[in-house]
C-alpha cells in the first residue's frame, strides 16, 4: 500500500514524500482511514511506529475538506502531550506535514514565558499542541478559546495518567464542545486508560499494531549484571572501546543523570544530562547537540526522554532500571525506531533484580545476559532498597513511589547467567556519522 492510495490531498502527499516516507506504517494504514471517516479512535501503538503522522495527516486533511465557518481563527484540533519534548516533537512534525498548506499550528508548554504564546494564539491557530498544565494556564487567562475544538488527540495517554495529569485532562475536556472527534493513543492499556477511554471516547474503533506491552521487535536487548559502583566505569569502557557514537542513557534520578554526565565528560566522552530541573533552553540545546553529534551521550530521566525522536538511534542504555516495568518498553522504544535496528543494554546491580524480574515478566521472556570480562558482580554485596525518585510534574522524574528492590536478599545470578561472554551485535542500518570504518568486531570498532 502506498500513500497515494490514501485519500490525502496532493499538498500532504508532497510533504510526506519530501520526508522520505515511501509507504504508510501499519498504524498509519489503519488509523488514517478511520480518522478520516470521523470515528473516535483508541489506538495502541508502541513508540516509533509513526503514530504522529497517523493522527496528524487525517487532521490536516479534515481541516482542508472542512474550511472554518464564521469569523476568527479558533483552535480546531487540540493535541495534548504529557511532556514538553514530545509536544515540541509533535509540533515539528505537524509543521513538516503541513508545509504546503495554509494550516497554522502552535506548540505551547510550561517552563518558558507565556507571553509569546499568548501573542501567537491571538493571531489565530488551527492546530494547538499543548501540555495540559500550560494549556489550562492559557485558558484561565482567556488567551485561548477551546469552545470550537473539533478534534481532540490525547497522545501517550498512559504517560499522562502516570504523571498525574488526569484532573488537568478532565478540566480541559470540560472546556471543549461535547460534539467532537476523540483520538486516544497509548503504548499500554492499563485499567486507568480503559476507564479514561470509556469516559472520553464515543463508540471508538480500536487499532492495535503491536501486542500490548511488547517491546519493539527491532531492538536487540541485553542485560549485564554488574555492581552498582562499577556501572559508570563499565559504561565508559564500552562506549569508548566500541566507539558508540550516539547513546541515550537512562538514569532513575535527576541527580544521577548529572553525576553520570559529569563522569562521562571526565572520561573523555562528551555527554549532557537532560531532566526536569534543566531549563527548557538547556534541554533543547542538549538535544540539538546530541542529534548533530556534538555530544555522544545523552543522559536522561524517563520523563525528560519521553518524546525524544532521534532518527535511527543505535544505542540505548538503562544505567538504572526503571521502577515501573512498562517504562522499560518506552525506554528501549527510543532505539530501533521506524526501519532501523537498535541495541538496548541494561546494567543491572543486585538491588535491581526484582525490577528485572518484573520487566522479564512483562516481556514474557528472559533478556539475554552478556558479561564483559572483569566486570562480574561481587557476590558478597547484599541488595539494598532502591532510592526513590523525587516526584514531579511536567518533565521531572516519574511520579509514583519507587519500589523497594530485593532488600535483604543475597546476591544472585552473578556472572554469565545464560549468556556467557556474549557481545551484542552491532545494529544494522546505522550509518556512522564520521569516518568510522567497521573493524569487523561484532560490537564496533574495538581497539580504535
Ligand atoms: P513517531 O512514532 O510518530 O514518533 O515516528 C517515528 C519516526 O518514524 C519519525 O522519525 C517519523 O519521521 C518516522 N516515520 C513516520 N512515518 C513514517 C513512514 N511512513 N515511513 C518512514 N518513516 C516514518
Amino acid at each position: 500500500m502506498s500513500f497515494s492510495s490514501l485519500p490525502l490531498c496532493p499538498e500532504i502527499q508532497k510533504a510526506v514524500a519530501e520526508m522520505g516516507y515511501e509507504q504508510p506504517t501499519p498504524i498509519q494504514m489503519q488509523a488514517i482511514p478511520q480518522v478520516l471517516a470521523g470515528h473516535d479512535l483508541l489506538a495502541s501503538a508502541q513508540t516509533g511506529t509513526g503514530k504522529t503522522a497517523g493522527f496528524t495527516l487525517p487532521i490536516l486533511q479534515y481541516l482542508q475538506d472542512n474550511p472554518r465557518k464564521g469569523g476568527g481563527r479558533p483552535v480546531r484540533a487540540l493535541i495534548l502531550s504529557p511532556t514538553r519534548e514530545l509536544a515540541a516533537q509533535i509540533g515539528e512534525n505537524v509543521r513538516e506535514y503541513s508545509r504546503h498548506l495554509r494550516t497554522r499550528s502552535l506548540v505551547v508548554f510550561g517552563g518558558v514565558s507565556i507571553n509569546p504564546q499568548m501573542m501567537k494564539l491571538r493571531g489565530g491557530v488551527d492546530i494547538l499542541i499543548a501540555t495540559p498544565g500550560r494549556l489550562l494556564d492559557l485558558e484561565h487567562q482567556n488567551a485561548v478559546d477551546l469552545s470550537k475544538v473539533e478534534i481532540l488527540v490525547l497522545d501517550e495517554a498512559d504517560r499522562m495518567l502516570d504523571m498525574g495529569f488526569i484532573h488537568d485532562i478532565r478540566r480541559v475536556i470540560k472546556k471543549l464542545p461535547v460534539k467532537r472527534q476523540n483520538l486516544l493513543f497509548s503504548a499500554t492499556f492499563s485499567n486507568g486508560i480503559k476507564s479514561l477511554a470509556n469516559t472520553i471516547l464515543n463508540n471508538p474503533v480500536t487499532v492495535e499494531v503491536s501486542p500490548r506491552n511488547s517491546a519493539s521487535q527491532q531492538v536487540t536487548q541485553f542485560v549485564h549484571l554488574v555492581d552498582k559502583k562499577r556501572k559508570a566505569e563499565l559504561l565508559a569502557h564500552l562506549i569508548g572501546r566500541d566507539n558508540w557514537e550516539q547513546v541515550l542513557i537512562f538514569t532513575r534520578t535527576k541527580h544521577g543523570a548529572n553525576r553520570l554526565a559529569e563522569f562521562l565528560n571526565d572520561s573523555g566522552i562528551k555527554a549532557a544530562a537532560i531532566h526536569g530541573n534543566k531549563s527548557q533552553g538547556a534541554r533543547t540545546r542538549a538535544l540539538a547537540d546530541f542529534k548533530s553529534g556534538a555530544i555522544r551521550a545523552l543522559v536522561a530521566t524517563d520523563i525528560a526522554a519521553r518524546g525524544l525522536d532521534i532518527e535511527q538511534l543505535p544505542y540505548v542504555v538503562n544505567y538504572e532500571l526503571p521502577n515501573v516495568a512498562e517504562d522499560y518498553v518506552h525506554r528501549i522504544g527510543r532505539t530501533g525506531r521506524a526501519e532501523a535496528t537498535g541495541l538496548a543494554l541494561s546494567l543491572v546491580c543486585v538491588d535491581e533484580h526484582d525490577l528485572l524480574r518484573d520487566i522479564e515478566k512483562l516481556l514474557k521472556k528472559q533478556i539475554e545476559r552478556m558479561a564483559e570480562p572483569g566486570y562480574d558482580p561481587d557476590p558478597s554485596i547484599k541488595a539494598e532498597p532502591i532510592q526513590k525518585a523525587k516526584q514531579g510534574r511536567g518533565g521531572n522524574s516519574r511520579s509514583g513511589g519507587g519500589r523497594q528492590g530485593g532488600q535483604g536478599r543475597s546476591a544472585e545470578g552473578r556472572g554469565n547467567s545464560g549468556g556467557g561472554d556474549k557481545r551484542p551485535p552491532r545494529p544494522r542500518q546505522h550509518k556512522p556519522r564520521s569516518g568510522n570504518s567497521d573493524s569487523g568486531s561484532p560490537w564496533g570498532n574495538r581497539g580504535k
